[in-house]
């Protein structure tokens, strides 16, 4: 029996080293409700990401769900549809109708063209995703958002510690929302954040989070419970210690499936992102039909052999039942986007990946076996 090789698998740490962080909590008995470890992972969090202010929540999806409530965002909000379904449903479940852009091939991301053809009077925001850790085209987005008056909200769960342009990516847009999920680069079991540029937003968003209680007796509006508790920040301090390692192997591995995969006939690689220090969360790559099997069929011929590659994102999001009958899920309009999830498939990817498993996934795309 081979051992299943699967598209990621969570990095841990030790795990004698988990016990002191344990051992703390149930030495001060504080379990949740801003804790130490709470306040200490959020600082931390700052300071290596190179951002002002971040509040930690119970998954990237709350952190979503709550951006939007921070903002106060109603009507319509243009997103893309090549995305984790918790983008779009992030908009449902605020009763805001999403309006699906196409995307640009070479980055997967919405295409920052098509957004002011979108906007309509009742559009209030923009919610890009920084798909696969590939930088969003910020800039403009930044200058459509200012021209109509729009916030900016994006969907960084796959944007752990990427830098664009020598900053964090995380400093643009009103909100940044991140998510610490077991399968993302970087883990806290479940977990998530929203990155804000400001004390007072970071206020909001932490009354919002703990039932929109301001003080004792003062509730300021119908928040959530979105708090993080203290075993999933230690956890994450602890996490935090090997993150760097943890990058350096997957770019290891990226540059590796580069080196392999280079030149296989009907195979195309993502371009490298531009002035990008990436976190090489994922390694998609595009069956064209030039390929000697169709995406699927190269699909199952991995699985066979024990590799279970994922089609991110296949389908697309506007393709799902709760999203039909919007204007915007018109499959014309959506013609690059529908594309690349009928070709997409998202290689293993995570730092303990093997050699001999990169070489035999490589030797099975390339037809050699
Ligand atoms: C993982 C993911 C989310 C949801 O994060 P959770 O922490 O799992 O709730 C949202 N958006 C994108 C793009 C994701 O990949």
């Amino acid at each position: 029996m081979t051992k299943t090789t699967y598209v990621t698998e969570p990095f841990l740490p030790p795990l004698d080293e988990y016990i002191p962080y344990l051992e703390q909590i149930w030495e001060n008995k504080r379990l949740t409700n801003n804790g130490p470890f709470h306040r200490e992972f959020e600082s931390a969090l700052c300071d290596y990401l190179g951002v002002e202010h971040l509040s930690l929540f119970t998954s990237g999806t709350i952190a979503l769900v709550t951006a939007l409530q921070v903002l106060r965002i109603s009507g319509e909000v243009i997103t893309t549809p090549y995305s984790f379904v918790a983008t779009a449903h992030s908009l449902l479940w605020n009763n805001i109708k999403p309006v699906f852009i196409d995307i640009d091939p070479a980055t997967c991301n919405l295409d920052a063209d098509k957004i002011e053809a979108a906007i309509t009077p009742h559009t209030t925001a923009i919610l890009p995703v920084h798909c696969y850790g590939n930088p969003a085209n910020v800039e403009q987005i930044g200058q459509i958002a200012d021209i109509y008056g729009l916030k900016v909200i994006y969907d960084a769960a796959h944007a752990f510690g990427v830098k664009y342009r020598g900053e964090s990516l995380l400093r643009h847009g009103d909100l940044s929302v991140l998510s610490f999920h077991a399968t993302k680069v970087f883990n806290t079991f479940e977990g998530g954040a929203i990155v804000c540029p400001d004390a007072k937003t970071k206020q909001r968003i932490d009354f919002l989070k703990n039932f929109g209680f301001a003080n004792e007796v003062t509730v300021m509006a119908p928040g959530i419970n979105g708090k993080m508790n203290e075993v999933q920040a230690s956890f994450g301090l602890l996490q935090l210690k090997y993150i760097d390692q943890v990058i350096a192997r997957r770019r290891d591995i990226d540059h590796r499936y580069r080196e392999l995969l280079n030149g296989v006939k009907g195979i195309s690689l993502l371009p490298e992102p531009e002035d990008t220090q990436r976190n090489y969360a994922y390694f998609p790559i595009l069956v064209r039909p030039d390929y000697s099997q169709t995406r699927d069929e190269l699909y199952q011929t991995l699985m066979d052999n024990d590799i279970h590659p994922r089609r991110y994102f296949y389908p697309l999001i506007s393709s799902m039942p709760m999203y039909r009958g919007l204007p915007s899920v018109d499959a014309a309009g959506l013609a690059v986007a529908a594309q690349v999830a009928d070709q997409v498939l998202c290689l293993p990817m995570f730092p303990e990946l093997e050699e001999d498993v990169i070489e035999k996934i490589c030797a099975i795309v390339s037809g050699a076996r």
